[in-house]
């Protein structure tokens, strides 16, 4: 059995013009959603490691429970490291 390594970042971001502001995506990720007074969610764009399994999953009912599809896990992958130079380095 393989083992699934969660490397980078991800954010849920909510498409407004879908949001029917029901607010059932606060109940499938209290961690994660808050609603404003009129029943808007409210997502933090500060971006959430993959490796918070549990953060995820909820992020994953969210979107996957929004009735109107308005929920969207935005992946976002670290940049890429420096490539080492080889040949002049120590002396
Ligand atoms: S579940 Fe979907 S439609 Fe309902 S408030 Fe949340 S984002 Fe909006």
């Amino acid at each position: 059995m393989g083992v699934i390594r969660r490397t980078g970042l991800f954010v849920l971001q909510v498409n407004p013009i879908l949001c029917d502001s029901f607010g059932h995506c606060a109940e499938l990720a209290p961690d994660l959603v808050h609603l404003d007074e009129w029943g808007y969610p409210i997502i933090s764009s500060e971006p959430v490691p993959m490796a918070d399994i549990g953060a995820y999953e909820s992020a994953r009912y969210a979107e996957r429970g929004c009735p109107r599809k308005a929920l969207h896990i935005a992946k976002i992958h670290p940049p890429a490291p420096e490539p080492v130079s080889r040949g002049r380095g120590r002396v």
